[in-house]
């Protein structure tokens, strides 16, 4: 593990702290948390990749994001070692299969992830994506666990505008904390009708694969004109341009993921920029904001 000196954290940590995302319950979290799709995976990298979240949760990235299908339950593994002994530091969410989020699955799956990482209860569970399942049931069911304990709260994740109509006029549908879903500055549908939807209901956005993942379209967002020269002003990087963006409305929370301290400590730097209304016109210009109902992008 790398120390880092305290005047590269202690900004950070502070800007972590300021405008942050409210939960329609009251709960504040911080703009920027962490993703674990794929950590776990690669024994040689085990060790790295525990302190990459420890240092993330040092800064302030205290969402961490998992779910039972990331490596068969191998990142939930890593999550739970990585936490041990600052579980009470943390906003731990986990998501369950679509074909276990019936009444007769639902309580073991979510038993099994908290064995897995090794704590009591965790503090969102998402329905990972819709399936065959009745909405209904699903809600009955993550509502038992919040009568047990196991979780604090519940969500979904890759719903677009018309489920989460249906699921707010569902009973308790409106218990609902958020929704996960795919938001970058390549892939701007949600903005249309799904971000405003979530803002009337109070239900923030996390934002998954904020960095575009690796691959083509990351490619092409770093090679734009507008993201190297806007970057190059504020000297960051352009993947911290990215994240900047990402979470500027003060309604989206970002996981990306990183499995190293370096990307890590620069991904929560991202929480000290600001970027400028000339800053946004120009990427507007290069990324267009959607002006009709694109269908909700899913990985
Ligand atoms: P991201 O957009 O977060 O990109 C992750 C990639 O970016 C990794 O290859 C990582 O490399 C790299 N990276 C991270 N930081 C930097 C940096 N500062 N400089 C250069 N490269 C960097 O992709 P994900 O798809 O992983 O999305 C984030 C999280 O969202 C997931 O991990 C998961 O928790 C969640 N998710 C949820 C989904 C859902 O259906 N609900 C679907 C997809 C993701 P390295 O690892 O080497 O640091």
């Amino acid at each position: 593990m790398t120390v880092f000196k305290k005047t590269a954290i202690e900004p950070i940590q502070q800007a972590m702290n300021t405008n942050p995302i409210r939960l329609a319950d009251g709960t504040l979290l911080p703009r920027l948390g962490q993703g674990t799709w794929q950590i776990g995976e690669d024994p040689s990298k085990r060790q790295d990749e525990i302190a990459a979240l420890r240092l993330g949760v040092e800064l302030g990235m205290k969402v961490i994001d998992t779910a039972e299908m990331y490596g068969d339950g191998r990142s939930e593994a890593l999550v739970g070692e990585a936490i041990q002994g600052i579980r009470e530091d943390i906003f731990l969410v986990s998501k369950v299969y679509p074909h276990h989020a019936g009444l007769d699955q639902l309580e073991k799956s979510c038993d099994a992830s908290l064995k897995r990482l090794k704590t009591d209860h965790l503090d969102l569970y998402l329905l990972h994506w819709r399936g065959n399942v009745p909405l209904s049931e699903t809600i009955e069911g993550m509502q038992r666990l919040v009568e047990a304990g196991k979780i604090s709260r519940w969500g979904v994740s890759n719903f677009d505008a018309a489920d989460m109509l249906e699921l707010s006029g569902l009973q308790g549908g409106v218990n609902c904390a958020t929704n996960e879903v795919l938001y970058h500055l390549g892939s701007r549908g949600i903005e249309y009708d799904l971000l405003p939807l979530q803002r009337d209901y109070r239900m923030p956005v996390l934002a998954y694969s904020p960095l575009a993942q690796a691959g083509s379209l990351r490619s092409e967002l770093l090679q734009s004109r507008a993201v190297k020269d806007i970057a190059e002003r504020h000297e960051i990087t352009p993947m911290q341009l990215l994240l900047a963006w990402c979470i500027r409305g003060g309604d989206v929370l970002a996981i990306p993921k990183a499995s190293t301290e370096e990307h890590v400590l620069q991904n929560a730097g991202a929480a000290l920029i600001q970027l400028s209304e000339d800053d946004l016109v120009r990427l507007d210009e290069e990324f267009p904001a959607p002006v009709s109902k694109i269908p909700l992008d899913i990985i």
